[in-house]
């Protein structure tokens, strides 16, 4: 436990939790040399094939690329700003995963726990779809360093739903979308829409209420999406940096969606998932864990060094926390906070009052390129490790950091409300977050 405390670097070693150079959806336990290229089928079928034509083939369906150095934007100094100490401490982790409890993935809860301890993550949260028992197992809990929780992905007729906190399966076959979601929340859970725009499941129901939000990365969706024969192709024949770079995208449309929702709902949380399914085909392992415990994970801001399930549920449903891409920099150190005068007032997630002095602070442990949004509109952008931003109109702020291009950091929003919510407000809030997440 005490390793899950100490400070770590923010940039990951080349050789990090890499467990091959054939890049992501495939690796072969211990085995780090490139891999061999399988495409052409082997010597016999290879002889009587034109080589210009396979490489016209492969550069066409992008099964090849050359090598694409980074092209980082102009560099913008501004002056540095020191970050006030805003009383949270940062833990780490990755939720929705799947193992040999669901029907469609070969690695184990062990497997999870022996990367995750491997990564240093501080918690797990394993999702299965449609049952609890790995919770039954007496699965959740301290592995090492690593605290692992027990959710289920719920297959509902507008989409899978992640709930978390819950402690009996749902029938879903006798219950529409919104009964899935209300159960869920009488459980004393709650829950977030599941890769709301991966094509073979997309949520097609956007009038439900009482989910506390929606995933606005899901790495698998991010990968999944792309054509299965070149996806097939990149991972024997390319190299890993620009495979990984590759595949990543901006999540464009649940990001509208996700600005939308806060919009019309007053607030949403937005969370990063891995949903890694490792999946193991003639010895070889494909979406292995050691590859998509890097795509994204999903910070929460704790206000103790002790870590509990009860904590992290507490920092998800408030907003708490952050998703992050996480392939070539760790973002443990981001902060996204707001200061009237020299007083840290909130964090992502909170509602703050409008004051003549309220300030938004950024800083990211490496230089990045920042960009704000306003009520979803991008509004201003920088790039530095750190970032002032005085704030005189009330609206939702929230911000994005990429590295050369490629998505990075995503903060949850800092409400900011055109009066001082009263005490009683305050205390509704905190109803309304603890019973039926909005
Ligand atoms: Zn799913
Ligand atoms: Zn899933």
């Amino acid at each position: 436990m005490t390793d899950s405390f100490s400070p770590r670097s923010s940039v990951h070693s080349p050789q990090q939790a890499r467990p091959s150079r054939c890049g992501l959806w495939i690796a072969r336990p211990g085995d780090r040399r490139p891999a061999p290229a399988l495409v052409t089928g082997g010597p016999g079928r290879r002889a009587g094939v034109d080589c210009g034509l396979i490489l016209v083939f492969l550069f066409t369906t992008g099964c090849a690329v050359l090598p694409s150095p980074y092209h980082p934007a102009k560099m913008m100094v501004t002056t540095s700003v020191a970050v006030p100490d805003d009383g949270y401490e940062d833990y780490v982790g990755v939720l929705h995963i799947h193992t040999t409890y669901s029907h469609d993935a070969d690695g184990t809860f062990e497997d999870v726990i022996r990367v995750a301890n491997a990564q240093r993550l501080d918690y797990v949260i394993v999702t299965e779809h449609n049952t609890l028992q790995p919770l039954r197992d007496g699965k959740q809990g301290w592995h090492g360093a690593t605290l692992a929780l027990i959710g289920m992905e719920i297959s509902a007729r507008a989409g899978h739903y992640l709930a978390l906190n819950v402690t009996q399966e749902i029938d879903r076959s006798k219950l529409t979308t919104q009964q899935v979601i209300d159960e869920v929340n009488r459980q004393g859970g709650f829950g977030f829409i599941a890769h709301p725009y991966f094509k073979k499941r997309r949520w097609t129901d956007w009038t439900v209420t009482g989910f506390t939000g929606t995933e606005i990365y899901n790495a698998a969706h991010d990968t999944l999406d792309e054509n299965h024969l070149r996806l097939a192709l990149w991972t024997l024949t390319v190299p890993s940096e620009p495979f990984y770079w590759s595949i990543i995208d901006r999540p464009y449309d649940p990001l509208r969606t996700w600005d939308a929702l806060i919009a019309q709902r007053g607030r949403v949380v937005g969370i990063g998932a891995s949903d890694a399914h490792e999946v193991h085909v003639l010895g070889l392992k494909f979406a292995p864990y050691e590859v998509m415990f890097q795509l994204v994970r999903t910070h929460v801001l704790i206000p103790s060094k002790t870590l509990t399930p009860e904590a992290i549920y507490d920092a998800l449903r408030r907003g708490h926390a952050y998703p992050a891409i996480e392939l070539t920099a760790e973002a443990k150190g981001f902060s996204f906070l707001a200061r009237d005068a020299e007083r840290v007032v909130g964090v992502m997630g909170d509602e703050v009052a409008l004051t003549p002095e309220l300030r938004l602070l950024v800083s990211v442990p490496t230089s990045a390129e920042l960009t704000l949004f306003k009520d979803g509109q991008a509004v201003a952008s920088t790039v530095n490790t750190s970032w002032e931003i005085p704030v005189t109109v009330p609206a939702v702020y929230r911000l994005e950091a990429s590295r050369h291009g490629k998505p990075w950091i995503f903060s949850n929003p800092i409400y900011v409300r055109p009066a001082a919510p009263s005490a009683n407000r305050t205390q509704q809030t905190t109803d309304n977050v603890k019973t039926t997440p909005q």
